[in-house]
């Protein structure tokens, strides 16, 4: 399987991104993630991508172009991927569109997890992440078992430095302008899929089983 998740930040994308990776054994893809690695290793890339990821702010499509097809070259993508806040502008979009078709290939659906504007910041104030492993949890809506210690791995979980109030309102509004008309460019080209991400975690997964596997059955 090919798939893009679509939806606004704080939508659920990479804690619905985890459990379809397992379910559907292919790589879950994040560019934010590759971007927090970056930084961490203070690496150029990182130091370039935090000037903007600080503001709330898209870094360059050339730069993120470039990673992501990078990555989509390993040998663990061979089978399918899950690409998890990419694309987020129409250039990103029509250059994955260009990398798959020199390959002969297509995506199988984009996945968009709806949320409203109004459960946004709640959750990203809330959000707390695993530095180690990436997971995604919530002071409230998805507490780790040990307080402050990761399910997973064990380490110590943190607040990303982007989920403040005001970054959170900053990103909302490049969401709205430059990753939105997105919904629009699939479902053009047929293949837009929606869940409705304002339900509980699992219901959430539920639901995107369901998508999933009616594609995976068109297909075989
Ligand atoms: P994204 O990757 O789309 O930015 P995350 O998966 O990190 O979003 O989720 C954002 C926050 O919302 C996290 O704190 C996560 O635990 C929480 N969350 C995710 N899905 C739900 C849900 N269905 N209901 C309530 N909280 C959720
Ligand atoms: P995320 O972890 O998906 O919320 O991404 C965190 C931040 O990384 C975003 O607010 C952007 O600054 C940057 N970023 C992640 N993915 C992309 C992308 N596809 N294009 C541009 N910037 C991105």
């Amino acid at each position: 399987m090919k798939i893009i998740l679509l939806g606004p930040p704080g939508a659920g994308k990479g804690t619905q991104a985890k459990s379809i990776s397992n379910k559907y054994s292919i790589p879950h893809i994040s560019t934010g993630d590759i971007f927090r690695k970056n930084i961490s290793e203070k690496t150029p890339l990182g130091i370039e991508a935090k000037s903007y990821i600080d503001k709330g702010q898209l870094v360059p499509d050339k730069l993120t172009i470039d990673i992501v097809q990078d990555r989509l070259e390993h040998e663990d993508c061979k089978n399918g991927f899950l690409l998890d806040g990419y694309p987020r502008t129409v250039s990103q979009a029509e250059a994955l569109k260009n990398f798959l078709n020199e390959k002969g290939e297509k995506l199988d659906t984009a996945l968009l997890i709806d949320v409203q504007k109004e459960f946004i910041i709640d959750r990203m104030t809330g959000r707390r992440v695993c530095p180690d492993c990436g997971a995604s949890y919530h002071v409230r809506f998805n507490p780790t078992k040990v307080e402050g210690k990761c399910d997973i791995c064990g380490s110590v979980v943190i607040q990303r430095a982007d989920d403040t109030e005001s970054t959170v309102k900053d990103r909302l509004d490049v969401y709205e302008t430059q990753t939105q008309p997105l919904i629009e460019y699939y479902k053009n080209q047929g293949l837009l899929s929606t869940v409705d991400g304002t339900q509980s975690i699992d219901d959430v997964f539920k639901d995107i089983c369901g998508v999933l596997g009616a594609i995976n059955s068109d297909n075989n």
